[in-house]
């Protein structure tokens, strides 16, 4: 079995590096890493329907990336190409580590009004905007226990602190309100807005860091839109097009290897 899975995978990561390369245009930026948020046995937010957040963000991410590699030569790094756990730490850690210019965690977002709709990016600060950010980085934050939090408050306030007047800090609000206005677009969808608050997934991270939240998966309506496969790829091109209004690329260039750090470790 282990064999088997190791072949499906090889074909996988095969079938990314082979994406056709097209004629060469702009660089982008050298290298981004995209999050799709959970994985395993966290699951994330769950719809009405059953629709699980790590499942709808996976496939999200893998178009954003797709579409990357389409249209610029940066090599793009996913935290994760399968339904695995990964803890939050180890998802900026491997942004630091890899020398990402950019990393952009995809989530889907939750309320317990039903009525809630639209889209929201952030990035970080330790004061959040508003009650209702500060309520999605609680959620977002909360992870299954397997987690190897080293999240004590006075370990991430210097972070924070120190985070507060650095450059990649002001960046990160310009790549926020791209994607966000991108994403926003000819979308028809409700502008929740940009805001600030404590991720822990973004962390540390010293690149421009984002969370984008494509959607309330405890909306019935947009539970079904985030499992369209034609509304995912009008989503993703709407990220990538935010990625390329910050970094001022242009044009399609050939494309470059998807890799991850996360492996698949069993059957789920
Ligand atoms: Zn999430």
């Amino acid at each position: 079995m282990r064999k088997f899975l190791l072949i499906v995978m090889t074909a996988l990561f095969a079938a990314f590096m082979q994406s056709p390369a097209t004629a060469a245009g702009p660089e982008g930026p050298g290298v981004i890493v995209i999050d799709p948020g959970h994985g395993g046995e966290d699951t994330g937010a769950v719809g009405p329907n059953g629709t699980e957040e790590k499942n709808v963000v996976l496939s999200l991410a893998l178009k954003v990336a797709e579409i990357l590699n389409e249209r610029l030569s940066s090599t793009v790094l996913l935290t994760r190409t399968v339904d695995v756990f990964i803890p939050l730490e180890e998802r900026t850690a491997f942004a630091n580590r890899n020398g990402a210019d950019l990393f952009v965690s995809i989530h889907a977002n939750a309320a317990l009004n039903r009525e809630a709709s639209g889209f929201e990016t952030f990035f970080l600060s330790f004061d959040a905007t508003d009650d209702d950010a500060r309520r999605v980085a609680a959620f977002e934050n909360r992870v299954v226990k397997t987690t190897e939090a080293r999240t004590d408050g006075d370990d991430v306030q210097l972070i924070l602190l120190d985070l507060a007047n650095t450059e990649a800090h002001h960046e990160s609000s310009r790549l926020a309100e791209n994607v966000h206005l991108s994403m926003l677009k000819n979308s028809g969808r409700e502008n929740r807005g940009v805001k600030q608050a404590p991720f822990t997934v973004l962390v540390g991270a010293t690149m421009p860091a984002i969370l984008v939240e494509a959607g309330f998966i405890s909306n019935p309506g947009e539970e079904k839109l985030l499992t369209s496969k034609k509304e995912q790829t009008r989503i993703a091109e709407a990220i990538v097009d935010g990625i390329m209004g910050f970094t001022g690329a242009g044009a399609k260039t050939p494309g470059k290897d998807v890799t991850s750090i996360g492996k698949r470790t069993s059957k789920n």
